[in-house]
């Protein structure tokens, strides 16, 4: 499907008045990575900056999809429009009609300032690194007051996904062995809080303890924030008025160093820099694959430097 700039331009207009069926199509365009991307983040561009991000990363079945609904209620009681997006860098299916979503939507079905929404990302120009921080910005433009993200996937997509939230919650479970699992994936140095779900189950102070050793070991430097622990029990909703008090304070430490800012410009400049990169790389499919292939043979029959020829490839197009 071809979109002119009206259709953007109408589309984008709706979900400005909170529309869910037009914020539904956005989210489509930008999983299917539309041609019409780069219209339709000029359209959104002006609306965006404004919402709350908080990314939700840990093992599958650790609790993150019922954390997250927990979460939503309690935004909700406080007046907030909140938004979730779950992101699966692996599942080809798209559309937002996920099986999970509209079991999860049932809570909020009739609640126009929730939104829940999964997007697949396989296939996307640029990815995960792209295609999260773009439907972030169509939920910003939708003016949801808090969007939480929360990824299907585990590993080093759990991490990008972290990486454009403003607040990272890492959640682990007593008996899943998640300690150890936690620092060899990286995520302790991401979480900003680490959240002890199921801790209605034995080994859940165990696992604090493990945790704070850990924590400590992993911090680098001095660092005026030290991550707090929150017990929660999800499914019973306990804790989670303790989780979004630990958020706030996060967020005003956050505000008033100046890192939450600084965070935001990173987030962009990873964007861009992914953006820039899949542009190069599609340019090399269109036309460069067989000078690309020229190439490489004459730097592997020595005939060429391969400095030279990433020169080729990049300065003289
Ligand atoms: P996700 O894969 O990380 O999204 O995990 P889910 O939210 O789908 O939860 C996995 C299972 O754990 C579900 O059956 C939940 O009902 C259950 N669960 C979630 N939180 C808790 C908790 O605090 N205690 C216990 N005992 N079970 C929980």
């Amino acid at each position: 499907m071809s979109l002119d700039r009206d259709d953007v331009r109408n589309v984008v207009a709706e979900v400005r008045l909170g529309n869910p069926r037009a914020l539904g199509r956005l989210i489509s365009w930008i999983e299917n990575a539309s041609p019409a991307l780069p219209t339709i983040m000029q359209e959104l561009a002006p609306d965006t900056g404004r919402a709350h991000v908080i990314g939700l990363t840990g093992a599958p079945g650790v609790g993150k999809s019922t954390t997250a609904t927990s979460l939503v209620r309690t935004l909700r009681a406080r007046g907030e429009r909140v938004g979730v997006l779950a992101v699966d860098p692996s599942s080809p299916f798209s559309g937002g009609a996920l099986l999970g979503d509209r079991i999860r939507m049932q809570e909020h079905a009739l609640d126009r300032d929730v939104y829940i929404r999964s997007m697949a990302t396989r296939g996307h120009l640029g990815g995960l690194a792209v295609a999260t921080p773009q439907a972030l910005r169509a939920f910003d433009a939708a003016r949801f007051d808090t969007v939480i993200v929360e990824t299907v996937g585990v590993g080093q997509s759990e991490i990008e996904v972290a990486q454009t939230a403003d607040t990272t919650l890492v959640l682990l479970a007593p008996g899943m062995g998640d300690g150890i699992q936690a620092a060899k994936a990286g995520i302790l140095e991401i979480g900003d809080i680490f959240v002890v779900n199921k801790s209605d189950r034995d080994g859940a102070q165990a696992l604090v303890r493990e945790l704070r050793t850990m924590i400590a070991l992993a911090q680098r430097g001095p660092r005026d924030w030290k991550p707090p622990i929150v017990l929660t029990v999800a499914h019973e909703h306990r804790g989670i008025a303790d989780l979004l008090e630990a958020v706030d304070r996060f967020r005003t430490s956050q505000m008033e160093t100046g890192r939450a800012d600084a965070r935001r410009v990173a987030r962009a400049r990873r964007e861009v820099e992914s953006i820039a990169l899949a542009k190069l790389r599609a340019e090399f499919r269109l036309n460069g694959e067989a000078g690309l292939d020229g190439l490489a043979e004459l730097v592997s029959r020595g005939e060429l430097d391969p400095y030279a020829a990433a020169d080729r490839v990049v300065v003289g197009r």
